[in-house]
């Protein structure tokens, strides 16, 4: 362990507990990970005593102006120094009350902090002081269960999530991030308690979502929430999309499980939350458009429509930002069908150049959610369709290089088209524009604006519009006339 401890961080902070004879130990996350060989910038300390007091010695020790950050109610204080993170707090010991999920706190030992903590990996603590320098403290086999990959509560697990429901998101997210597992009991005693959830703010449930959703494969993490019933009552959308109907010997896949998988195959891909996110919520339009019909089976008419229209409303209850975070996410599931659609029997220029201009620069992103979302278990079928979306990108490519749709602007502006027509605003200036727009997209015309110019003269023609060029400019047609 020793070893791990040459830091230079951890040398000051053992300097000063020498100097000071104070008992502290680093614990939690920072020994966990230091097992797992995760090195992290957040260390944890626990002094036995004050840790206000010993972060503003060590404050005073680095010198310059380091700042203490504070926080009397909950007895801790933090400052960074080389980059790292250090939180310092008295050992304390909690008990809890069945409103809240905030303990009441009063002074205890080392071993009264660890059984406070919630899983036995995280109530670790290896001591810096001089009596226990280096000395590891795993009253509850902590490194036995990291070895094992297990999750486990240090005292009985009902209690434990009962006393503060958001460690049931905790153990879900470590599960997902860590590779570990949850064993039978700590499973029960979630699902057991799942309504307690209720008790949590809607901001804590969702940064742990997301930690949930930054793991390497969050498939675990969403099995987990649905296996112990919290899926259904945090994320309803999601849960809805768990099952599977049948009708006539015909059945559909279960969307739950489909989604997940594309969830998991496009973080091969891509460490965007927000796009993590698309995944995540792209069919969930499919439970309210499912129909059965006789010639076609089941299908999801519209799902990626109606599934981009229902963003907000779970962003909002979410607490995910309504920006443009938000947007992207509605695009992406908005837009999420159309590579595949175009990219058919026969794959168009002009289907390619209206996606381009449609997704614009969330193309690639795009392209990386519809390979994903490509799970079929027939390999000749995944080949197809990688073969398409190859020649859809291919064809963006060229597109782009040609023509620039990519950030559509008109080539040629309103204000040159009222100029030249002395036209004033209005509708037919409108119709100019969009047609030449559309014929850009349509391939007929390229995108610059010596093309565009001419096509424009064309159009206003068929609508007995000519150029002012020799008239007097000043003789202003208004637009309805
Ligand atoms: P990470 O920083 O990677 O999210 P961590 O284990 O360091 O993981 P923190 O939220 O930083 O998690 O908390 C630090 C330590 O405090 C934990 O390791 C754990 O011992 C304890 N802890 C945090 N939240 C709780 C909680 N809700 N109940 C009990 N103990 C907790
Ligand atoms: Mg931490």
């Amino acid at each position: 362990m020793n070893k791990y401890l040459s830091n230079p961080v951890l040398d000051l902070i053992s300097k000063i507990a020498f100097e000071t004879n104070t008992e502290l130990y680093i614990v939690g996350g920072y020994v966990r990970d230091i097992i797992l060989k995760r090195p992290t910038k957040d260390i944890d300390v626990v002094v036995v005593g004050s840790g206000i007091e010993f972060a503003r010695k060590m404050a005073t020790a680095i010198g310059g102006n380091t700042n203490v950050s504070v926080f009397k109610n909950f007895g801790t204080a933090m400052l960074t120094y080389k980059n790292y993170e250090i939180e310092f707090v008295g050992a304390r010991k909690e008990s809890y009350r069945i409103e809240s999920r905030k303990p009441i706190v009063e002074d205890g030992t080392l071993d009264d902090d660890l059984q406070r903590r919630d899983f036995t990996i995280n109530a670790l603590a290896v001591g810096l002081g001089k009596e226990n320098y280096g000395k590891l403290i795993d009253p509850f086999r902590g490194v036995e269960d990291i070895k094992n990959k297990i999750i486990r509560t240090p005292l009985d697990p009902e209690a434990t999530f009962s006393d503060d429901p958001l460690r049931m998101m905790r153990a879900i997210r470590f599960a997902s991030r860590l590779k570990f597992s949850l064993d039978e009991v700590t499973i029960s005693a979630i699902s057991k308690h799942r309504e307690r959830i209720s008790i949590v703010s809607q901001e804590r449930i969702t940064e742990e979502i997301n930690k949930t959703m930054l793991s390497e494969r969050p498939s675990t993490g969403f099995k987990l929430m649905d296996q112990t019933r919290l899926l259904e009552i945090i994320l309803p959308e999601v849960h809805a999309m768990k099952g599977v109907d049948v009708m006539k010997g015909r059945m559909h896949k279960d969307n739950f499980y489909h989604t997940v998988k594309v969830l998991d195959n496009l973080c091969k891909k891509s460490d965007n939350l927000w796009l993590r996110w698309a995944a995540l919520l792209h069919d969930v339009g499919k439970p309210l458009t499912k129909k059965y019909d006789e010639c076609s089976g089941w299908t999801f008419h519209g799902h990626d429509y109606l599934g981009s229209k229902m963003i907000p409303a779970i962003f909002r209850r979410l607490k995910l930002p309504l920006n443009e975070k938000m947007k992207y996410v509605q695009k992406i599931v908005r837009l999420h069908l159309r590579p595949i659609s175009i990219s058919g029997e026969e794959i168009t220029d002009s289907a390619v150049r209206r996606l381009l201009y449609e997704a614009g620069d969330q193309i690639e992103d795009l392209m990386i959610l519809c390979e994903a979302d490509i799970t079929s278990k027939n390999k000749e079928t995944v080949r197809r369709h990688m073969n398409n979306f190859r020649i859809v990108r291919r064809k963006l490519r060229e597109i782009e290089e040609k023509d620039a749709i990519r950030n559509f602007q008109p080539p040629v502006k309103g204000e040159e088209i009222m100029k030249t027509f002395g036209l004033s605003p209005g509708r037919e200036v409108g119709i100019i524009k969009k047609s030449i727009k559309e014929a850009i997209l349509d391939g007929i015309i390229r995108n610059n604006s010596e093309e565009a110019r001419r096509f424009m003269i064309v159009k206003a023609r068929e609508m007995g519009l000519e150029p002012l060029e020799g008239k007097n400019p000043e003789n202003l047609r208004t637009g309805d006339n």
